[in-house]
């Protein structure tokens, strides 16, 4: 009886394992026909420089907008696409095309600035990164200094050494690179003296209740020292309250990106966003300028 039932449970674990095998395969599936019938969708979000007050970036966000469920955040589709080769294609996909939207805005007489793009660990140690994205520059006609990288923490963790290469050849080649998400990996605190970075993003989870908790208040007060110390730019992410960006102001973090400035946007309405804005009346300076 014992063996039998033994039995039973392997089957039952094997199943299970089957299941999920194959739950993964028909999402990659789904990703993949998603890529081929246009339904992502990038939105772009506006970077503020601190001391201008004016739109100095945009980061590119995807959207999956599903013909069943509707629009589906990357925050569940792009962890589930990293577990298979399909992030390759829709990283490739989002380069292409916020490159172009990028270049297309600088042909319509736009302010120019760089578009960030977030890189998945996979991809960019993915030997054809920087073949990819030169072939990109070139079919698009934007140049590299408009393309920024971003990159979580964590991706270093794997190799770094090789990561370390990778960041300097595409310094090399005058794309910048900016650290995302920073303080939530694995810290790469002693490693950080070797990156060749151009910016540190402090996660959204240091800034909200900045003004109230002072352990977080004390964490970015340090971050941004040290990242103006490695002459590093230091971006806030998640600003929602005017609040919290004066208190960023006063510690002088230099760029400032967050649903106080605005969501993320489609292009049009990101060029709209970008025309209509006034960077002399920033949020902080009173509650009446915020809309
Ligand atoms: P991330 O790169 O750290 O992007 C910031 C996220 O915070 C975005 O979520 C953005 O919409 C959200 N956000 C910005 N300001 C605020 C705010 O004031 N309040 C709140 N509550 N949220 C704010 P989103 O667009 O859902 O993206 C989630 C994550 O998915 C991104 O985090 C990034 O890691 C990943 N992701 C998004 N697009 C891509 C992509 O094209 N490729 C890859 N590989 N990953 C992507
Ligand atoms: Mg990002
Ligand atoms: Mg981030
Ligand atoms: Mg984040």
């Amino acid at each position: 009886v014992a063996k039998e039932q033994g039995d039973g449970l392997y089957h039952f674990y094997d199943s299970l394992i089957e299941n999920q095998r194959e739950e993964n395969m028909r999402l990659e599936n789904e990703l993949k026909a998603a890529l081929l019938e246009g339904q992502f969708k990038l939105y772009y979000q506006p970077k503020i420089d601190a001391s201008s007050g004016e739109v100095i970036g945009a980061e590119a966000l995807i959207r999956w907008l599903h013909p069943e469920y509707g629009m589906v955040s990357p925050a569940k589709f792009i962890p589930l696409a990293e577990n298979s080769g399909v992030i390759l294609d829709i990283d490739e996909w989002v380069l292409q095309e916020a490159c172009r939207q990028n270049k297309i805005w600088q042909l319509e007489g736009m302010p120019r600035f760089p578009v960030a793009v977030n890189i998945s660990a996979r991809h960019f140690y993915q030997s054809n990164l920087i073949p990819t994205i030169t072939r990109i520059l070139h079919e698009t006609g934007l140049e590299p200094q408009y393309l920024l990288l971003e990159i979580t923490e964590g991706t270093l963790i794997r190799n770094v050494e090789y990561g370390v290469r990778m960041m300097e050849d595409l310094k090399q080649m005058g794309i910048h690179i900016s650290m995302d998400d920073f303080g939530t990996g694995y810290s790469s605190l002693s490693q950080l003296d070797r990156l060749p970075i151009s910016e540190m993003k402090l996660d959204r989870s240091f800034i909200q209740g900045i003004t109230e908790d002072s352990r977080k208040s004390s964490i970015v007060r340090a971050v941004i020292e040290l990242g103006h110390h490695m002459d590093l730019r230091v971006v806030a992410e998640g600003i929602e309250s005017p609040d919290e960006l004066k208190y960023l102001t006063d510690l002088e973090c230099d760029q400032f990106q967050g649903y106080l400035f605005s969501k993320p946007l489609p292009e049009l309405e990101f060029s709209r966003f970008v025309l209509r804005w006034d960077g002399s009346s920033m949020p902080a300076d009173g509650p009446a300028s915020a809309g």
